[in-house]
């Protein structure tokens, strides 16, 4: 097992390049040890101890949902487990504190080394657990080992002496220290990325958590803290309980013992939880953090002066990549009139061109959506955009008989303001609205609850000026597609609706797990009086706090 040194700069992992034979074996080799594994049980994990309960709920396969992926232990079915993993993270927090953050850092760099040797067996369970294609997991993967790098070395750079103006007479140091036991609520999307990530920040930083998966992606989860375990992380710093968002999460969010609540998810649901955690019951001595990644309604804009060709390729593969199931995927494309039909043209072309199969199958390029609640969703959003007056240039409707496929589904002549053009439908279904103008384009995509990624393809520099001072979203790309943010490069975040703004993989994400502490300390050579009257001419610090 091969850890990178802390010190060395931090770069992306790359990605796999299955073109190669013995690429594509060894994800064919993945592929068929993780389906001699699937339909196993699995327990919920309290400070180590794995507790098996008789009731259960399945995570299927949704491109194949006879397929059973896993039986999870249901931490619904007994409310004391809820609680007894939250005491396990408290009582884990009085050691995990005190771990320096070298150490800590050196669990993380371990994990990365675990999972960049075994990454297609963990981008084979994303494949029947999620539906990911096999790149779609592989970058699934590659940005999980990328945050264990990341914030392993951030957390070393925020652990030493940070800048503070000296003080003639006084040793100052001001320094990080940890919150406390933290809810982990993630996203079946990015479902080992995401989910580490998000776990690990808070670990790295020196709190305990209660991890509680999504149910659409546990099996992907365990597999993570089999990998903790593996690495001899302390018992009760992670603890898993598989449940769903509206007991287990909301029983979290509530606990006046959570000091902070890490979650990732729809806005709807972040807004419930950043309200319920503003809340301060009965033996809660703080004030929650919440860190809250929310929906996108993210547009491209193609202006009249763009390369066609780049933009149609662009959009197409930030809109049905992963069946345009990335809060970052491109759900509207903004185009000039000038050049609609030529633009339509190519993007339809190249979407008639997409595999949409199995997610096992080397060259599928799309597969199912992730459930049932999901497929008649879109359908819906489909529906509702056809009533609207929009027109279907491709498919426009699904098939639910084996798994969860929709039709990779563009929809014309949308208005802005049309329900389709201002709600996340979190499918491969995308919505074409014409701009008058490049300033008409800008209005068009900033009309919105949402800002989280956008994208401008224009070949003229004062026009991409413009949207750099005008385009109101967290990620914004020029000249390139709105998905596909790298860890350390790109840091991710929305404005607005779109959540906190944590800027994951930046450089300021760790903070939000810490809070500042400054030591002052008097020392010999100190000239200050501290007998002078307080207010006094002479008392330097009266006008300070
Ligand atoms: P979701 O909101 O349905 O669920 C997210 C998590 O919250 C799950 O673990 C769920 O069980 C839990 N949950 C649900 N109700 C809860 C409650 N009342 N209290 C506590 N926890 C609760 O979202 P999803 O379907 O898993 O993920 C898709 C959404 O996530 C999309 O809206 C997408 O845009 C967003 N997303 C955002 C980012 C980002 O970085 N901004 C990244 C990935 C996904």
């Amino acid at each position: 097992m091969q850890t990178q040194k802390s010190f060395d700069e931090f770069k992306n992992e790359p990605f796999t390049d299955f073109s190669k034979a013995d690429e594509a074996e060894a994800m064919k080799a993945a592929i068929e040890q993780v389906r001699s594994e699937l339909g196993r049980d699995y327990p919920i994990i309290i400070n180590g101890e794995k507790i098996d309960l008789e009731t259960k709920f399945e995570s299927i396969n949704p491109a194949n949902k006879t397929e059973l992926v896993g039986r999870f232990s249901d931490a619904d079915s007994d409310e004391s487990l809820t609680e007894k993993a939250i005491d396990a993270a408290a009582e884990a927090f009085k050691m995990w504190r005190s771990v320096s953050p070298e150490e800590r850092a050196e669990y993380l760099f371990k994990v990365a080394a675990i999972i960049r040797e075994r990454k297609h067996y963990y981008s084979a369970w994303m494949i029947f657990e999620t539906g990911k294609t096999w790149g779609e997991a592989d970058g699934d993967t590659a940005e999980a080992i990328d945050f264990c790098e990341f914030y392993g070395r951030e957390m070393l750079r925020w652990a030493g002496r940070q800048p503070i103006t000296k003080l003639e007479g006084e040793d100052n140091r001001f320094e990080y220290v940890p919150l406390g036991v933290g809810a982990i609520i993630p996203p079946w999307n990015f479902p080992l990325a995401i989910m580490a990530g998000m776990t690990l920040a808070a670990v790295v930083t020196g709190n305990t958590t209660v991890l509680k998966p999504s149910p659409d992606a546990p099996t992907i989860a365990y597999k993570f803290m089999e990998i903790l375990d593996e690495i001899g992380l302390p018992k009760g710093v992670v603890n898993f309980v598989a449940g769903s968002g509206t007991k287990v999460g909301e029983m979290l969010v509530q606990s006046p013992k959570i000091r902070f609540v890490s979650f990732t998810g729809s806005k709807n649901v972040g807004l419930h939880i950043y309200e319920t955690a503003a809340k301060t019951p009965k033996g809660q001595n703080w004030m929650k953090r919440v860190v809250a990644e929310m929906g996108g309604k993210d547009a491209i804009i193609v202006d009249s002066e763009a390369d066609l060709e780049s933009a149609a390729q662009g959009v197409v593969s930030a809109a049905f990549g992963f069946q345009g199931q990335k809060c970052s995927a491109c759900s509207r494309l903004i185009v000039d009139e000038k050049v609609h039909a030529d633009l339509m043209a190519k993007v339809v072309e190249l979407t008639k061109q997409l595999k949409v199969g199995l997610p096992t199958e080397a060259d599928t390029n799309m597969t199912a959506v992730i459930n049932q609640k999901s497929f008649d969703n879109a359908l819906n959003y489909i529906k509702i955009g056809r009533d609207e007056g929009g027109e279907i240039l491709t498919g426009g409707s699904g098939d639910d008989a084996n798994g969860f496929y929709i039709e990779p589904t563009i929809i014309d002549n949308v208005q802005p303001q049309a329900t389709i053009e201002q709600e996340e439908i979190f499918a491969p279904v995308l919505a074409v609205i014409k701009a008058r103008d490049f300033d008409h384009a800008l209005e068009i995509a900033n009309d919105t609850q949402y800002g989280l990624t956008g994208a401008v393809y224009s070949a003229n520099e004062e026009k991409l000026e413009q949207a750099r001072d005008e385009f109101h979203v967290g990620n914004l790309y020029l000249n390139r597609k709105c998905t596909g943010a790298l860890v350390g490069a790109h840091p991710f975040g929305g404005f607005n609706m779109s959540g906190t703004d944590s800027k994951a993989g930046g450089r300021e994400y760790l903070l939000q797990f810490m809070q500042g502490k400054l030591v002052s300390k008097k020392v010999a050579a100190n000239k200050r009086d501290d007998s002078e009257a307080v207010g006094s001419a002479k008392d330097t610090t009266a006008k300070a706090f």
